[in-house]
């Protein structure tokens, strides 16, 4: 089993790879953010303990790095702070647990053992229709190797017709997944961000994938259709 240690206080480092070596791991260290991102890429390790200060990169956005390049061995963040909040960001960004400092080696190297069982799984579950893809956990989307940036209003809007391949979705429902309900602006909003997501999505691809399905709603489709024949076919 090989273990990456990433943190850049000297002292820790050297005490948590004399720990886990006593328990029979390889260790490696890495000191900095592009450092762990580099090695993490390059080498198979088992698990990493992932300190969330560091120089250069901090320890959430290696962690949204990683995941975004589809890794996805068990990571356990340390942080020197305890909010809520930093737990919730920590984990949102892919971190499978997370330890307060200061902690005992015997917690960390049972929370090690305990994330190293359960193996390295993709629990983020890429959604993808086509070569559309979304990426919950890291907040990012695909047009084949494209990535392509929505605001959040638009990630969410493409998020329900993911969830929802091939099926014809009114505006009630649109605007009751992705605004509060009796949103003032009415249905209008959804044909604008429909619109928006477009110039995003498909025509810069000379595609179109969403569909209108007149008087009723939009509809994403299994596959995306040519722009040039769906002018062909009139405005659909
Ligand atoms: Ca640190």
């Amino acid at each position: 089993m090989r273990l990456l240690i990433v943190e850049d206080e000297v002292r820790m480092a050297a005490l948590l790879k004399r720990g886990l070596e006593e328990d029979g791991y390889v260790v490696d260290i890495a000191r900095t953010g592009p450092e762990a991102l580099w090695r993490a890429t390059e080498f198979p390790y088992d698990a990493v303990v992932l300190d969330r200060m560091l120089p250069g990169l901090d320890g959430v956005e290696v962690c949204r790095e990683l995941r975004a390049g589809r890794r996805w061995m068990p990571i356990l963040m340390l942080t020197a702070r305890n909010s809520v909040n930093d737990r919730v960001v920590g984990l949102d960004a892919g971190a499978d647990d997370y330890l307060t400092k200061p902690f005992s080696f015997v917690e960390l190297s049972a929370r090690l053992r305990a994330l190293i069982r359960r193996g390295s799984s993709e629990r983020a579950t890429d959604l993808a229709l086509a070569d559309l893809r979304l990426d919950p956990a890291t907040r990012r989307v695909w047009r084949g190797d494209v990535e392509v940036e929505l605001s959040v209003k638009e990630f969410a809007l493409l998020e329900v017709f993911l969830r929802n391949p091939d099926q014809v979705l009114t505006r009630v429902q649109i605007l009751e997944n992705v605004w509060d309900f009796g949103y003032e602006a009415g249905s209008n909003v959804v044909d604008q961000y429909v619109l928006y997501l477009r110039r995003k999505i498909d025509r810069p691809f000379g595609v179109r994938q969403l569909e209108t399905v007149r008087g009723v709603g939009y509809r994403l489709l299994p596959q995306p259709v040519s722009e040039a024949a769906v002018s062909q076919a009139g405005e659909r």
